[in-house]
C-alpha cells in the first residue's frame, strides 16, 4: 500500500522513525508493455509454442512466466524449426537477423520498441550520408548489436570517455553520434562532451536517443535518493536501465543502493540502522515484484510507502502491425 507525499501516514510507534519512499514513475515502460503483450497475444492466437529470439525483455520473472505459458526463448534463429513463428525482442535486431528469418521461412513478429527503431532509422540516415557514427553504449548488449548491424561499416562503439582518444575516423568533419536508449543520461553527456572536444563538428542525433522511460526513471530515483539510507532497485542484472538506477541513486546521495530481482534477494543486514528506504524499479519490472519488496519492508516494521511523483507518463504503443493484422483476421482485434 502507498500514500501520496503531502498526506502524512499514520505510523505505529516502531515505524515512527522509519520511512519508505517509492519512486514514480517506475517499472514497465510503453515498449516493454507492448513486447510482453505481443508474446501473450501471439500465444493466444497461434497457440504454443511461440518462439522468442533472446529474452523478450530483460527480466527473469517475465521470461519465466511466458515460458510457463508456452513461449520458447532461443538465442539464435537456427534453434527455431523452419516455418514456425518467432518474436523479436524489444531490444531490436539487425537487418541480418531479418534476412536469416526469411531464409528459414519463419513467420516473424517484430516487438522492437519503436524508440529503438527510431535509433535504427537515424543510423541508416547518417550512414547513407556517409558519416562515421559513434554509437555510445555497452559492448555485447543486444540493442547495441542490433543498431550497429544497421550500418556495420559506418558504426563504431564508444563505451565511455576513456575510449575517445582511440577513435579513428575518415573525416573529422563528418562524425555523428547515437546512443543506446537505456544509458545514464549524465554519463552519456560526459562521453558526448569528450567526443565533441576531439571533433568540434560532431553532429547530434535529431532527438534524444536515451528514451523517455530511462530518463524519467533516473529523474525519479534522483528525487528519492538524497536522504535515503538505502535505495532498493528492483530489476534483473542484465537490465541496463535497472543497473543504471543503482549508479544514479548512489551519485544522487543514497548511502547505499542494491539491485534485486525480487524481495527474496534482499539481505536483512542492509536494513541495519536504516531509517529511510527508497524503492524503485527498472522499465522491465512487473509491479508485483515491487509489491513484494514493500511487503518485505512492512514485515520488518517499515510503514506504508509514500509515493514521490516526478513525472507523468501516458505513452502507449500500438502492437506490431503483423500481429494486429492476424488478430483482426481472426476477429480478435
Ligand atoms: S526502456 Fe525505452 S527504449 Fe527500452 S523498451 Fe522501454 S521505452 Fe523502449
Amino acid at each position: 500500500m502507498t500514500t501520496d507525499m503531502g498526506m502524512p501516514p499514520i505510523l505505529s510507534p516502531e515505524a515512527a522513525d522509519k520511512a519508505v519512499l517509492l519512486a514514480a514513475p517506475r517499472g514497465y515502460c510503453a515498449g516493454v508493455d507492448r513486447a510482453v503483450i505481443t508474446v501473450e497475444k501471439a500465444l493466444d492466437l497461434y497457440g504454443a509454442p511461440v518462439y522468442v529470439r533472446k529474452q523478450i525483455v530483460h527480466n527473469k520473472h517475465v521470461v519465466a512466466d511466458l515460458e510457463s505459458r508456452g513461449a520458447i526463448f532461443v538465442e539464435e534463429l537456427d534453434e527455431v524449426p523452419a516455418g514456425q513463428t518467432v518474436v523479436f525482442s524489444a531490444h531490436g535486431v539487425s537487418p541480418e537477423v531479418h534476412r536469416q528469418a526469411e531464409v528459414r521461412s519463419l513467420k516473424t513478429i517484430d516487438a522492437t520498441c519503436p524508440l529503438v527503431t527510431k535509433v535504427h532509422h537515424e543510423a541508416r540516415r547518417f550512414a547513407n550520408e556517409d558519416y562515421d557514427i559513434l554509437l555510445i553504449g555497452h559492448a555485447g548488449h543486444e540493442e547495441v548489436e542490433g543498431t550497429a548491424g544497421e550500418a556495420p561499416d559506418h558504426i563504431q562503439l564508444v563505451q565511455s570517455p576513456a575510449d575517445v582518444p582511440g577513435i579513428v575516423v575518415r573525416d573529422p568533419q563528418r562524425v555523428a553520434w547515437l546512443s543506446q536508449t537505456t544509458l545514464s543520461v549524465d554519463e552519456t553527456l560526459e562521453t558526448v562532451a569528450a567526443i565533441r572536444e576531439r571533433f568540434p563538428d560532431l553532429l547530434d542525433p535529431p532527438s534524444d536517443d536515451i528514451c523517455y522511460a530511462t530518463q524519467n526513471r533516473q529523474l525519479a530515483v534522483k528525487e528519492i535518493s538524497p536522504n535515503a539510507d538505502l535505495v532498493i532497485v528492483v530489476g534483473s542484472g542484465n537490465s541496463s536501465n535497472s543497473v543504471r538506477l543503482v549508479e544514479v541513486a548512489l551519485e544522487a546521495g543514497a548511502k547505499s543502493s542494491y539491485r534485486v530481482d525480487d524481495a527474496s534477494e534482499i539481505d536483512e543486514a542492509w536494513l541495519d540502522g536504516v531509517s529511510t528506504v527508497s524503492v524503485t524499479s527498472g522499465a522491465s519490472v512487473p509491479e508485483a515484484l515491487v509489491d513484494g519488496v514493500l511487503a518485505f519492508l512492512a514485515e520488518r516494521g517499515y510503514p506504508d510507502a509514500q509515493a514521490v511523483h516526478s513525472a507523468e507518463e501516458s505513452l502507449i504503443f500500438a502492437l506490431p502491425p503483423e500481429l494486429r493484422r492476424d488478430l483482426k483476421a481472426a476477429g480478435r482485434a
